[in-house]
């Protein structure tokens, strides 16, 4: 396992691996890894010849008053473990090193932004797309892996992929969670005590408000202020958003849909957390997408 900081050494040997007919995954990532991404890592691990991981805390994707100073940070620490799941390559270049100069291109969102995260956190998913198609060019992968957990991102990365012809297949893998329920994160750290208690009450109300849905119940709104109320009883946390939306099209109307998201996000004292939910047309849980 190598360590790469400089973006020129990780495209030339990329393009190697390429030249010679191997087969790349690729998992992007803002490090602090835990459990959710050591199973990108490892499912990559069964499906290629190397596999890339990328640590980059993308300062395009932060807001102003977002955690981008405080975000969690264990480069050593994710080393090793990307390296015990099966990396071949650990990419983690500096901010200079991503941005050297002043860009005279810009890529933005025209589409689903008044959704979910999309509404909620202006120009993050401008960012997102800014730097997820700069590693794509410096890592060339085959196919690049993404957590369901962060589904809005997911949904927009396969629209990227297909609306800017990318030769990436891009495979959406299941969110892994605690035992109690609580989607693993990196920001779960940043809970109290107290909060953590709390936390997985954000997942079942995602299952309450899908169990309506299974008895029946299909109009979005119905559902989404049941889901609302859900959390607001349950989580001791502030709601930022519940909704529930076709998916991936995350549109308000259910009619004629493969799939239903259930999304929330809440705002403990100093944490952020989603979650989402997804299900058939049918109301069976897929799992993954
Ligand atoms: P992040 O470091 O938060 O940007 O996440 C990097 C990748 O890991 C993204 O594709 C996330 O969706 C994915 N991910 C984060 N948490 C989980 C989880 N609990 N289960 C599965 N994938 C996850």
């Amino acid at each position: 396992m190598k360590k790469i900081t400089e973006t020129a050494d990780m495209q030339h040997l990329a393009l190697k691996w390429k030249k010679k007919g191997c087969s790349t995954g690729f998992v992007p990532t803002m490090g602090a890894l835990h459990e959710g991404h050591l199973s990108l890592i490892r499912t990559a691990r069964k499906h290629h010849d190397y596999v890339v991981v990328s640590i980059f805390v993308n300062p395009l994707q932060f807001g102003p008053g977002e955690d981008y100073d405080s975000y969690p940070a264990d480069l050593k620490g994710d080393v090793e473990k990307a390296e015990q799941a099966g990396a071949d390559i650990v990419y983690a270049p500096s901010v200079k090193e991503m941005y050297p100069d002043t860009p005279a291109l810009k890529m933005y969102v025209t589409e689903g932004m008044d959704v979910l995260c999309g509404r909620h956190r202006p120009g993050h998913f401008d960012g997102v797309v800014t730097v997820v198609m700069k590693l794509f060019q410096i890592t060339q992968p085959d196919r690049a892996y993404f957590g369901q957990k962060d589904a809005q991102q997911a949904a927009l990365i396969k629209k990227m992929a297909a609306d800017f012809n990318l030769p990436v297949d891009i495979a959406v893998c299941r969110t892994i969670r605690e035992r109690d329920g609580l989607a693993i994160s990196s920001r779960n750290q940043n809970l109290t005590r107290e909060e953590r208690l709390h936390a997985p009450r954000l997942y079942e109300s995602l299952q309450q408000a899908h169990a309506l849905f299974l008895k029946g119940e299909t109009d979005p709104a119905v559902l989404e202020a049941a889901l609302h109320d859900y959390l607001q009883d349950a989580a001791g946390a502030a709601v930022e958003y519940a909704e529930v939306l076709s998916y991936p099209s995350l549109k308000g109307s259910l009619q004629d849909t493969k799939n239903v998201i259930f999304a929330a996000a809440v705002r403990f004292s100093r944490a952020r957390l989603i979650d989402n939910l997804i299900v058939s047309a049918d109301g069976k849980e897929n799992g993954y997408v």
